[in-house]
């Protein structure tokens, strides 16, 4: 869906195109390129790699498109994204990808992995199995070894090594485009961006499907253009908003919030903050960068699906409230999200004793109408303005 914001940033049009559309943009870009095309899982998977043996890497999507021929074929109980992906396996709608790289964050990924192995016994999965566990003497060692083993993989599928010189390249690059997007989150932190969450959206979503460069100079265009703007999004409840992992929420839901006097200023979303918080360092060597930037990244946005004695994801987010100058927080479930289930209770907790305000919305693959969501996000908010009101009064 195009809006009049779209005219005055033109580069979100092709942004939502590509976000719309990841494996058509991918057959249209190997059309154009040549360049083997190689589906990762999130959220793991550090694209510089594959970016680096010259290939187009992309983050596989939750699809729009209803679960069918891949119902049967996973536990009802999977989130949606896995059963998504493996429906769009039944659909054989992953031709495009030359190579599937997997990790292991999660059962159900464990499962879709198994389950997508199984539907496409010709295709070229790799399996990499990083640490959960972050912060013990050994896990450096042990994130190094497995990014050792995925650059060897990579190495195999394009038949030649990835020169070391061509690695310190796409890290330049990747954390160029991380640097853009949070100039793009700076901005709506200090309420000096007009894009909508949708649009923010299509932003992170699109740079984990498109080729790097492309996205780069379309970057610089819209952080130009949102820099030279007309002024801030003032009044409405600056919500932040948490979770959803492997899959970006629906649009609808992302609009509902605004629509309802929401105004988003932040969040720790996958297809967010999530996605771009961390660069890879440019000083260490190719592998000691990845190892470094995997322990790194779950300080800066802690991951319920890693076990890390350094990081509390509730104190983190009471913390990126407070600097987002946050009203309320809105939490956002994939339904039967096992890591988030398990470790929401004590956010809720935190929340609570601080007396923050926060909603958890469940959200599923076939979400049907949002109206009954409506009157609880906007009596949520009505709280939170009141909350608000009452704080500047004392
Ligand atoms: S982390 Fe949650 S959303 Fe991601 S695959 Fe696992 S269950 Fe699904």
């Amino acid at each position: 869906m195009s809006n009049d914001m779209d005219d005055t940033h033109p580069s979100l049009t092709a942004f939502e195109q590509v976000a719309s559309d990841p494996l058509g943009y991918a057959q249209r870009h190997k059309e154009a390129t040549g360049r083997l095309v190689i589906g990762s899982f999130p959220m793991h998977f550090p694209g510089e790699l594959a970016h680096a043996a010259g290939t187009l890497p992309t983050i596989i999507q939750e699809s729009e498109d209803p679960i069918t021929a891949g119902h049967g074929m996973v536990h009802p109980f999977y989130c949606g994204y896995t059963r998504s992906v493996v429906d769009q396996a039944v659909k054989e709608e992953f031709g495009v990808l030359d190579a599937i790289m997997f990790g292991d964050h999660c059962v159900q990924v464990l499962g879709a992995a198994d389950t997508v192995r199984s539907l496409l016994p010709k295709a070229k999965v790799h399996f990499y199995q990083l640490i959960s566990s972050m912060s013990d003497p050994w896990s450096f060692e042990r994130a190094r070894e497995t990014f050792v083993q995925a650059r060897e993989g990579m190495e195999e599928l394009v038949g030649r090594s990835i020169d070391d010189a061509d690695l310190a390249a796409s890290v330049r690059t990747f954390n160029h485009n991380r640097q853009l997007i949070r100039r793009i989150y700076e901005l709506r932190r200090e309420g000096l961006c007009d894009l909508t969450a949708r649009q923010l959206q299509h932003v992170v979503k699109s740079s984990m499907v498109m080729d790097k460069d492309e996205h780069n100079a379309l970057m610089e265009t819209l952080v130009a253009d949102v820099e030279a703007g007309e002024g801030p999004r003032t009044g409405g409840v600056r919500v932040y908003l948490s979770g959803h992992f492997c899959q970006a929420p629906k649009p609808e839901l992302l609009d509902l919030i605004e629509e309802c006097g929401g105004v988003v200023v932040d969040d720790d979303l996958y297809h967010g903050q999530r996605y771009i918080s961390t660069d890879v360092s440019e000083e260490l060597e190719g592998m000691d960068g990845l190892a470094h930037w995997y322990q790194e990244r779950n300080l800066r946005v802690p991951c319920p699906t890693r076990v890390d004695q350094n990081a509390d994801w509730e104190e983190h987010l009471l913390g990126q409230m407070e600097r987002a100058r946050a009203d309320a927080m809105i939490v956002l479930m994939a339904k039967f999200c096992e890591p988030h289930m398990y470790y929401y209770p004590e956010i809720k907790e935190a929340f609570e004793r601080r007396g923050v305000p926060h909603l958890l919305l469940e959200t599923e693959h076939e979400m049907g109408t949002f109206e009954p969501m409506r009157t609880r996000v906007e009596t949520f908010l009505e709280i939170a303005r009141r909350q608000r009101a009452g704080k500047a009064v004392a």
